[in-house]
């Protein structure tokens, strides 16, 4: 027996879907919670694998027999326990697509499209969410995921990269984390992982609205400058899980400030609500945090998982999590390559491979050939150079000078790339013309 072929996969796809359809649209008729005992439904599944696959029809009745059952319903009307987790039909169908190109950003090279297209929603929603465009966004699977990332570049600041050591077991100062008694347990969780330790985890007092007391923040902080421990991060949060508090951002960053701590914003749930100009109140002071998550897997729509973490310093980000950098740096290369691919109506040429992270680039207007195209190459490139905005390398290849870009520096980003490239635009095509 093969695996499902294409033409069975269409024909089978159309009958999930109609599934789905019927699903969704009968599900207020089904009680919320799950009317199962323990067991029930371990006791309805074979011990061991068929030999055979299932016809699909038979996983259908399935669906219907011993998997939906199974289930508390999170899209039922009358669902009002642990939060929102709606997920609308026309997110399945993004899930659908998603599954179905069966892609993987693991880089910029294994998806360019997957990269871009990240960019560019997550630029939508900061901008949805009236943040400022200091944020720039990462898509994470959960809210848990992107506190962890929170902190673990907050370990870093405060550690000057002690990762690229010992790590925290050096044995360095004693870092301290501090967020309100009704923060998410996955706060907790996410303190934990990143290496901090329950000692190290302070649960500061709330006033009688729930929201986390800026006094008792800066109290507890100043205790432990005392006792030598070294503040290190706080995570505050707009929509406490329990009551939705609102803590006073505006105040804690100030103490964030004041006292060099990384600032995380928990809005799993509020964020979302954000989209609202009216309820913008809510996280007043947000510009002054370093790092935010929302989900929109919770509050919009968007079919579980689809998290959204935004930074104000995303090389430090990068820095923290990149396994390479080095490999960082060929994918910058091979962008850097595309765009001068693409402007070859303009003049540009890649002079050579790029296999590693060196391109290399000449730019030939119509009818410079020769000693008056080396002049041209040479002219632009001084200009750039001599313009303190960026540096370049000219360099003989084949008798004729090109021009080198040489990436790798640590904190070259996407924007610098951007920003030589278009440099180079400036100087080449301005004094071709010339
Ligand atoms: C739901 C929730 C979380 C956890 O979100 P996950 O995406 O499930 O990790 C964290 N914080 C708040 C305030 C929440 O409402």
């Amino acid at each position: 027996m093969s695996s499902m072929d294409i033409e069975e996969f269409r024909a089978q796809a159309h009958a999930l879907v109609d599934w789905i359809a019927d699903f969704r649209a009968g599900i207020a008729a089904r009680p919320v919670q799950a009317q199962v005992e323990p067991g029930d439904v371990l006791a309805r599944l074979p011990l061991s694998p068929p030999d055979e696959p299932e016809p699909f029809d038979v996983i259908l009745r399935d669906l219907d027999d011993v998997i939906a059952p199974g289930l508390s319903h999170f899209q039922h009307p009358s669902f009002f326990g642990y939060f929102p987790a709606n997920s609308l039909p026309s997110s399945v169908l993004g899930d659908f697509m998603s599954t179905g190109l069966g892609a993987l950003g693991l880089s910029w090279q294994s998806a360019p499209a997957l990269a871009e297209f990240e960019e560019r929603m997550t630029d939508w929603m900061r901008d949805l969410f009236g943040l400022s465009t200091a944020w720039q966004g990462v898509i994470q699977d959960t809210a848990s995921t992107s506190t962890l990332l929170a902190l673990l570049c907050a370990r870093e600041r405060a550690t000057n990269f002690s990762m690229a050591r010992g790590g925290l077991q050096d044995g360095g100062e004693k870092l301290v984390v501090y967020v309100s008694k009704y923060s998410h347990s996955s706060v907790d969780k996410a303190a934990l992982l990143a290496g901090f330790g329950r000692d190290y985890v302070r649960p500061i007092d709330v006033d009688e609205q729930f929201a986390l007391r800026p006094d008792a923040l800066e109290a507890a902080i100043a205790a432990d400058r005392a006792a030598g421990r070294k503040p290190c991060a706080i995570v505050a949060t707009t929509g406490t899980t329990t009551s939705t508090a609102l803590d006073p951002l505006a105040a804690i960053a100030a103490t964030a400030q004041r006292h060099g701590l990384w600032m995380h914003v928990d809005g799993a749930l509020a964020g979302s609500a954000m989209i609202l100009p009216e309820c913008r109140w809510m996280w007043d002071g947000i510009e002054g945090a370093d790092s935010i998550v929302v989900n929109p897997h919770k509050w919009l729509g968007a079919a579980f998982d689809c998290s959204l973490f935004y930074v104000r310093d995303p090389q430090h980000l990068v820095r923290v999590m990149g396994t390479n950098p080095r490999r960082r740096d060929l994918a910058l290369a091979q962008e850097l390559a595309a765009e001068v691919s693409a402007a070859h109506a303009a003049g540009w040429r890649l002079v050579a491979p790029v296999p590693l992270q060196t391109v290399c680039v000449r730019h030939e207007p119509p009818g410079l050939a020769g000693e008056a195209l080396d002049a041209h190459t040479l002219r632009w490139v001084e200009q750039v150079n001599a313009s303190g905005s960026a540096y370049l390398t000219p360099a003989l290849l084949g008798g004729r000078w090109m021009v080198r870009v040489s990436l790798g520096a640590l904190d070259t980003g996407p924007a610098d790339v951007r920003a030589v490239w278009a440099a180079m635009r400036a100087a080449a095509e301005g004094a071709g013309a010339g």
